[in-house]
């Protein structure tokens, strides 16, 4: 994957820091227990996945770049 330049800047930012223009909310992880995990943000120019998490994030509260979610159908893009 070739992230854009907006994307590579975001990763490893507090989550306090807002998603940039590019980045198109997708849909929120939450665990079992309804705790709200990470904001799903998928970018329109580069396609990466950006993940914004809380404090019970992965690493909490900071934005980081993952894979597809397992659950987005293909069909969504
Ligand atoms: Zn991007």
């Amino acid at each position: 994957m070739h992230a854009c330049d907006l994307c590579h800047q975001l990763v490893g930012e507090p989550s306090s820091v807002p998603p940039h223009e590019h980045l198109a909310a997708s849909g929120i992880a939450a665990r079992s227990n309804r705790c709200k995990v990470d904001s799903r943000w998928r970018c329109t120019g580069c396609g990466a996945w950006m993940y914004q998490s809380t404090a019970l994030g992965e690493p909490p509260n900071m934005w980081r770049m993952g894979a597809r979610p397992d659950d987005w159908p293909d069909n969504r893009g």
